[in-house]
């Protein structure tokens, strides 16, 4: 970048101003493709409630006919936005049509009714959500630091590894790491996975939707970095075919009574309940995720149903400070990188707590 640009995308508008931009985030017409466009507000705004709607062309994004093609955003959450910085801010929203409806892409409407159904909201759910994903070099689609053309030698020391031949991308991961937390996003950490190009940040523990809103936000921080950088962020269940490590979102959940004394009872009844709706889980647990739920790498089968203390062959694992403290909470192995987390999160909460036996 020359050097004016660079003063100039630098310039520090509280110099000068009140006014803030706020950059307004939604989910577009795939489910997970994220779009944002940008307005300008006369001052520093920190209640997504004080925020205007605003209107966005629903056909461009496959999300409304052409003939009545507005789509209107509700501002839900706010974030400090580490690009533009200053007191400029990202906006989370969701989307409804002109008569108030939430559109079909808009999961998080139906989510937020659950996670404030007075029965959950008692249970205070906490959601520790696990990203994985995969940078792809941006002309070839194949992984970041993957010969062209070719491959590297077989998953072993890529996991949390380092060194020129082991870790590629780690400028950008540590970008991501350093952003989401001046926005104010909970991030708990990062490492790099077991497929090379593969990483993964965590999201967590957060208060329901909050966990939701964070890890889109995070995700489309990473979209704004890899953009920068040239590089193609992928979060599809499986990127590359064959004897290569999968990308999940593992979900860690725990509840009140899951976190008090006697809580590993009452994480062995949820657990029962999962097993019951394994299948409608699944089904909303992503898309593609039969590709990756094989059985052949961590995780159970797609059609299995398996629980256990410290197995991460299983769909839902116990860790051993849990089963040790007789309290604390579960991870669910089953949701794919490329899962709705307001689907995934209102989902296990309604399993859980709302469905009487
Ligand atoms: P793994 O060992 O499966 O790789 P990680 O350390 O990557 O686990 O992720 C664990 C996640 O669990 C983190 O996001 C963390 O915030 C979350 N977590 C920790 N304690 C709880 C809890 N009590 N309830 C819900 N989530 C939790
Ligand atoms: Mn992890
Ligand atoms: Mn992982
Ligand atoms: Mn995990």
């Amino acid at each position: 970048m020359s050097s004016l640009l660079s003063d100039l995308i630098n310039l520090n508008l509280l110099d000068i101003t009140e006014k803030v931009i706020a950059e307004y985030i939604w989910i577009g017409g795939s489910g997970i493709d994220m779009r944002s466009k940008a307005r300008t507000l006369s001052g520093s705004v920190n209640d997504p409630s004080k925020l205007p709607k605003w209107s966005y062309d629903g056909s461009s994004t496959g999300q409304a006919p052409g003939q009545d093609s507005e789509v209107i955003l509700y501002p839900q959450a706010i974030f400090k936005d580490p690009f533009r910085r200053g007191n400029n801010i990202l906006v989370m929203c969701d989307a409804y049509t002109a008569a108030g409806e939430p559109i079909p892409t808009n999961k998080r409407h139906n989510a937020a009714k659950i996670l404030s159904h007075p029965d959950v909201v008692a249970e205070e759910p906490w959601f520790g959500i696990e990203q994985e994903y995969t940078l792809l070099q941006k002309d070839v689609q194949w992984p970041f630091g993957w010969p062209i053309g070719g491959f590297p030698g077989p998953q072993g020391p890529y996991y949390c590894g380092t060194g020129a031949d082991k870790a590629f991308g780690r400028e950008i991961v540590d970008s991501h790491y350093k952003a989401c937390v001046y926005a104010g996003i909970n991030i708990t950490g990062i490492n790099g996975e077991v497929m090379p190009g593969q990483w993964e940040f965590q999201i967590g523990p957060s208060v329901g939707i909050s966990a939701s809103d964070e890890l889109w936000v995070a995700r489309y921080i990473l979209e704004r970095i890899t953009e920068i950088a040239g590089v193609v962020l992928s979060i599809d269940p499986q990127p590359i075919k064959g004897d290569w490590n999968g990308a999940g979102a593992h979900t860690n959940y725990s509840t009140k009574s899951m976190r008090n004394e006697g809580g590993f009872e009452v994480i062995k009844k949820a657990i029962g309940k999962l097993e019951k709706r394994h299948k409608e889980h699944i089904a909303a647990y992503g898309e593609g995720n039969e590709r990756r739920l094989t059985g052949q790498h961590e995780t159970a089968d797609m059609n299995t149903f398996l629980w256990g203390v410290a197995n991460r062959g299983a769909s839902i694992r116990v860790g051993r400070d849990t089963e040790k403290a007789g309290k604390g909470y579960f991870e669910d192995r089953r949701p794919s990188s490329n899962m709705d987390p307001y689907v995934v999160t209102s989902m296990i909460a309604e399993t859980t707590i709302l469905q009487k036996p």
